[in-house]
């Protein structure tokens, strides 16, 4: 299997029901924040209000949550504040070492674990070479960055390769 290919795609987080964890025998998730979470850059508590729901039950079920994110440590923190669940900014995607750090945490192996993000380049080549279940989400929102079109061009060549369609 390749580095960047995801083992699943899907189209919004809260499709990770605790069906989807069972199936796979997920135990926790590390999850990647702008643009999977919430929108990139944003600060929207009242947007958030469904994932911070979801997140919730699913930690009810005993569901290991972990936020790994590349944004700066104060934005994390904004953020970690809210989701009641720990986690890193700064993280440096797609260095496997935050991963590792972050499977310490939960207490759980590389296969037991599934990394959710919506960059191929870094959460899912981070993830793959950690040894994880990778989950390729589509990204929230555009982003105007010009490295990001970038990027997104060329992950839609290499999903195109994968079979997977995929329009952002
Ligand atoms: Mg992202």
């Amino acid at each position: 299997m390749s580095l960047l290919e995801p083992r699943d795609v899907i189209d919004h987080v809260t499709d990770i029901t605790p069906g989807f964890l069972g199936t796979r025998g997920l135990s926790g998730l590390l999850i990647d924040l702008d643009n999977t979470l919430v929108p990139y850059g944003s600060y929207s508590d009242a947007e958030a209000a469904g994932i911070i729901r979801w997140a919730r039950d699913l930690q009810q079920l005993g569901t290991g949550l972990y936020l790994l994110s590349n944004a700066t440590g104060k934005r994390a923190a904004y953020w970690l504040e809210r989701l009641e669940f720990n986690g890193v900014g700064l993280a440096g995607k797609p260095n496997p070492r935050a991963y590792r750090r972050a499977l310490r945490t939960l207490g759980l192996a590389p296969r037991q674990v599934g990394m959710v993000g919506d960059q191929l380049f870094t959460d899912v080549l981070g993830g793959n070479l950690a040894g994880l279940h990778t989950i390729l989400v589509r990204p929230l929102q555009g982003n105007a960055l010009p490295h990001t079109r970038a990027a997104r061009r060329l992950e839609r060549l290499v999903l195109r390769r994968y079979g997977h369609d995929w329009r952002t």
